[in-house]
């Protein structure tokens, strides 16, 4: 049976044709492939199941919006909730100012200003 894996060090696509330790071409870190028997992921499984690179930036940007942001007394646009959290960002270079983000405690709703 050939699987899908990814590597978890560096999140590369492995192949496995059956062998039982599996080198990532990107890394060269060795996987043992017994390791990932509750999550080999076959040619024919759906997106969802893809452990991507994508989903773990957003569980990264999940950590920073705990760490970062405040709540200020600022009306949500969407559901007039008095109170949202936001955080700030330096997108460009210092002269060019920041981005403050905002995100509502209750609707969720999040839009972004440029100072
Ligand atoms: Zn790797
Ligand atoms: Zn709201």
């Amino acid at each position: 049976m050939t699987s899908i894996l990814f590597c978890r060090n560096c999140g590369n696509l492995l192949i496995n044709n059956g062998e039982d330790i599996i080198e990532c071409d990107s890394c060269t870190s060795k996987h043992v492939a017994t390791e990932f028997d509750n999550v080999v992921i076959t040619t024919r499984s759906n997106k969802k199941s893809f452990p991507s690179k994508l989903r773990l930036r957003r569980s990264r940007i999940k950590e920073f919006d705990k760490e970062e942001s405040a709540s200020i007394k600022e009306k949500c646009p969407k559901c007039g909730h008095e109170e949202m959290n936001y955080h700030t960002m330096q997108l460009r270079s210092a002269d060019e100012g920041q981005t403050i983000f905002y995100h509502c405690t209750k609707c969720s709703h999040k839009f972004s200003i440029n100072s």
